[in-house]
């Protein structure tokens, strides 16, 4: 059994056959959760799907009104780049329903993901590579309406720059965005994160977790955020199709494990979300993300751990007294 929560709904999978997004890979990973005995039936939690002013907390009406009603233009479907489908935008609201109970999982217990999300692409008032709503910024949206919190940070590790997280929160100074990304990639253009880390092409594992480690230093000590939302992609990894950096899978473990490290120091709550991944054996992609989730997992166990010790030091100097 795991100490935090999965959220997770059959209908994350739109079951769009041989597209290079592959939408199975929620359930398949799932499935993995499952059969490697990391995780049991209770730890997975079925999501609400989010609220209509949840979605236009974010988004707008406009766009909101097309997507309910199918009436996009075929330049918009395009832009898209999944199949526009009643399904679709049930899998959508569902998302970042999902991302909303992480974040309120997270904020009780620590930690909590969301096997699915992580759509970074998504602009207020489009969607674009694959992404249609902008779950993240939903969840945070909600979170802060909640007052649950008000400072969060987004730290994106998919190979291709958040532009979507960075249009949107773009001179809000409660929201801190890090993208770490393959510079001469998908998107074009760029809007500015708070940071935002261009990697050169063929970047390996050393060199990339030399520079994330820098920049999560800098971005700690400038800012203290009340919850972290992990965009984790498996898309830097050397056998992506859609990605041109060279991380290993022990590689991508180790990024995982940085960001989980900096945001247990520093006693922050991580709401994890899995972007892309585009691995040309789609276990590859799957493997990674739940290797996100060994990593969450081993993140917690070591801060239940010093939780314990600090407890008992001061039990110890309770009782000296
Ligand atoms: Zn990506």
């Amino acid at each position: 059994m795991l100490p935090f929560k999965l959220i997770y709904d059959g209908r994350y999978d739109l079951n769009l056959g041989a597209h290079v997004f592959p939408s199975q890979k929620y359930r398949l990973i799932h499935d993995q959760l499952l059969s490697d005995g990391i995780a049991k039936p209770e730890d997975f939690l079925a999501p609400e799907t989010a609220t209509d002013a949840d979605i236009l907390a974010v988004h707008s009406q406009e766009y909101f009104y097309k997507l309910k009603t199918g009436n996009l233009t075929y330049a918009e479907k395009l832009r898209m780049e999944v199949p526009y489908s009643k399904e679709l935008i049930v899998a959508c609201w569902l998302a970042a329903g999902g991302s909303i109970l992480a974040g309120r999982r997270a904020l009780e217990d620590g930690w909590a993901a969301n096997i699915g999300g992580g759509f970074h692409h998504a602009y207020p008032d489009h969607g674009e590579g694959f992404c249609v709503i902008h779950d993240v910024a939903v969840a945070i949206r909600r979170l802060q309406f909640d007052t649950a919190i008000e400072r969060a940070m987004v730290v994106d590790t998919d190979v291709h720059q958040g532009n979507g997280t960075a249009a949107i929160f773009g001179g809000d100074g409660t929201v801190f965005t890090l993208s770490i990304h393959q510079e001469n990639n998908y998107p074009y253009p760029k809007p500015p994160s708070t940071v935002d880390i261009n990697l050169p092409d063929g970047i390996g594992d050393e060199d990339y977790l030399a520079i994330l480690e820098k920049h999560l230093h800098q971005a700690f000590d400038h800012f203290a955020p009340q919850i972290l939302f992990y965009v984790g992609g498996a898309d830097p990894y050397r056998e992506d199709q859609l990605g041109g950096l060279a991380l290993t899978m022990e590689g991508l473990a180790r990024r995982d494990a940085l960001v989980f490290d900096y945001a247990r120091r520093h006693s922050v709550p991580v709401a994890i979300t899995l972007a892309g991944g585009y691995a040309r054996r789609v276990g590859d992609t799957v493997q990674i993300h739940v290797n996100t989730i060994l990593g969450a997992r081993a993140a917690a166990a070591q801060q239940n751990k010093e939780n314990r010790k600090e407890k008992s030091e001061k039990g110890r100097s309770e009782t000296s007294r």
